[in-house]
């Protein structure tokens, strides 16, 4: 539904008139997300000063308009598909890096930097900010705190939230607050900076972030080791777990991914091996070299057919190149892919890769399985095609038997790429309705309206 004129004219003079955009041809990029589905919104508005998102946040609320806060928009859960007459508000100007700071180990930076500049600008100083979502190069910071993402240096590192120390956010009611700060220890009041972090644009826009940083590894190792059966890959996981090593990042992907990825970049993967694990190990030197050798070892023990030693930078960028191309290598190979993103604990991964292929199979459905192994963070991709309801109604229920698998198995329904609309009727499952009750009391709180971001989360 295309936007009046009057809140376009509103909008423009808030924005200035080129950062409102209204034209069909302008909106298409802007209906859809790295989820299946698409609306048009109504209208997209580009703010440069948290006064201004402030300002279209009230007239949003006087006028009843949904405003869906985006980012890069490569979120693989619908949280930035619009509602039905919604606006979207982009953040693509915040595009500041404020200051790295050496002496404290932080960084302040607005939400529209994209985390691979970000990355390279605090690298370039031998610091590190290790949240590294597969979708770095063309993620916004913003998008990555808002969704509390996660990604290859987790096992080791954390993921998002555990480097976030303050946020300057804009309430859904128009309020401009600071959360946290810039110190490393922070006990005053309630832990505002971790709600909002992983809130999906449900409880606030995010104008400023202050990131905590550590020192840039000063050595790595990396390897890529095959198998001919993907239980012995994740069996190895585990092994390597109970060796009391934690790897900087400790992947796997299946037969389908491998034969995908090769298809889409070559990497050198061997297209015979029904699964491989690409293992990296950072730190010290002397610690690198006594991990790497427990490494080779539990891959061998674990019965790798091969295993391949990166001998150089170039030959281990091919190799994380290759698990970053999993999902770009699977939307080739199929019209439509549903990206999963169950957790359960590490110890029970090997049950979960069998419970999902079984019941791929039962359904006869095809999958591209990858994980990040290390943390128990299982993708098993369905490949399907929107345009075909059975197959469709058949990939939703495959969906519902791997989410069911999880829980079984105490794990989680998304580890990190979000509920959004995709997830939001299953998190009852998890929480029960008295847990659920209890979120959607916060967002009451914070947006009566229920104009910020509808119907991702909550349903
Ligand atoms: C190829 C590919 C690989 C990926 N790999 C990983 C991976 O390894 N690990 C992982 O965790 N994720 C991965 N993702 C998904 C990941 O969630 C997103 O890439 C990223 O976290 C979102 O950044 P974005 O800028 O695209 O945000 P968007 O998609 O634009 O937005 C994400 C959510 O945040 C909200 N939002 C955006 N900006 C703001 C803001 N400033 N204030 C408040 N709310 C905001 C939006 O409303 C939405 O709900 C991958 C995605 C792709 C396409």
């Amino acid at each position: 539904m295309a936007a009046g004129a009057s809140l376009i004219a509103q909008l423009q003079a808030i924005v200035g008139r080129e950062h409102v955009l209204a034209a069909p041809a302008d909106l298409v990029s802007y209906s859809y997300d790295a989820a299946p589905g698409n609306v048009m919104p109504s209208c997209v508005v580009l703010p440069r000063t948290a006064e201004e998102v402030s300002r279209i946040l009230v007239l949003a609320n006087d006028l009843n308009v949904p405003v869906i806060p985006r980012g890069s928009g490569t979120n693989l859960s619908g949280g930035t598909i619009p509602v039905e007459g919604a606006l979207i508000l982009a953040t693509s100007r915040f595009d500041r890096i404020l200051e790295i700071n050496e002496g404290n180990l932080s960084a302040t930076a607005e939400p529209g930097v994209l985390l691979g500049d970000f990355h390279a600008a605090v690298e370039a100083r031998r610091l590190f900010y290790p949240p590294d979502p597969a979708s770095a190069r063309i993620a916004s910071l913003g998008g990555t705190v808002a969704e509390g993402a996660g990604g290859l240096r987790c096992v080791k590192y954390g993921t998002t939230k555990d480097y976030i120390l303050g946020l300057e956010v804009v309430l859904p009611t128009g309020e401009v607050i600071q959360t946290g700060g810039v110190t490393v220890k922070n006990r005053s009041g309630y832990d505002l900076t971790h709600l909002m972090v992983g809130s999906e644009g449900t409880l606030g826009v995010v104008t400023r972030i202050t990131c905590r940083l550590v020192p840039l590894p000063a050595a790595h190792q990396t390897c890529m080791a095959a198998y001919d059966s993907i239980q012995r890959a994740a069996e190895t996981v585990s092994a390597i777990i109970r060796r009391r090593i934690v790897p900087a990042a400790l992947e796997m992907m299946d037969h389908h991914s491998i034969l995908a990825v090769e298809a889409f970049r070559p990497s050198g993967l061997p297209r015979d091996a029904e699964a491989v694990l690409l293992i990296e190990v950072d730190g010290a030197p002397a610690e690198v070299e006594s991990d790497f050798k427990l490494v080779l070892e539990a891959c061998r023990e674990g019965g790798a057919t091969s295993v391949r030693v990166a001998q150089d930078e170039a030959e281990r960028e091919v190799l994380w190149g290759a698990r970053r191309a999993h999902y770009p290598a699977l939307s080739r190979a199929a019209p439509t892919v549903l990206v999963e993103d169950m957790t359960v604990p590490r110890e029970s991964l090997p049950e979960m890769v069998a419970r999902v292929r079984e019941a791929a199979r039962r359904r006869g459905l095809e999958l591209g399985l990858a994980a990040h192994a290390g943390d128990g963070n299982i993708h098993p991709d369905i490949l399907t095609d929107q345009r075909d309801p059975e197959l469709m109604a058949r990939s939703h229920a495959l969906l519902e038997d791997f989410i069911r698998a999880a829980i079984d198995l105490k794990g989680t329904l998304t580890g990190e790429h979000g509920v959004g609309s995709l997830k939001a009727p299953y998190l009852p499952w998890l929480y029960g309705e008295a847990g659920v009750g209890a979120l959607r009391a916060i967002k009451r709180a914070l947006d009566p309206n229920n104009i910020l971001n509808p119907g991702k989360v909550l349903v």
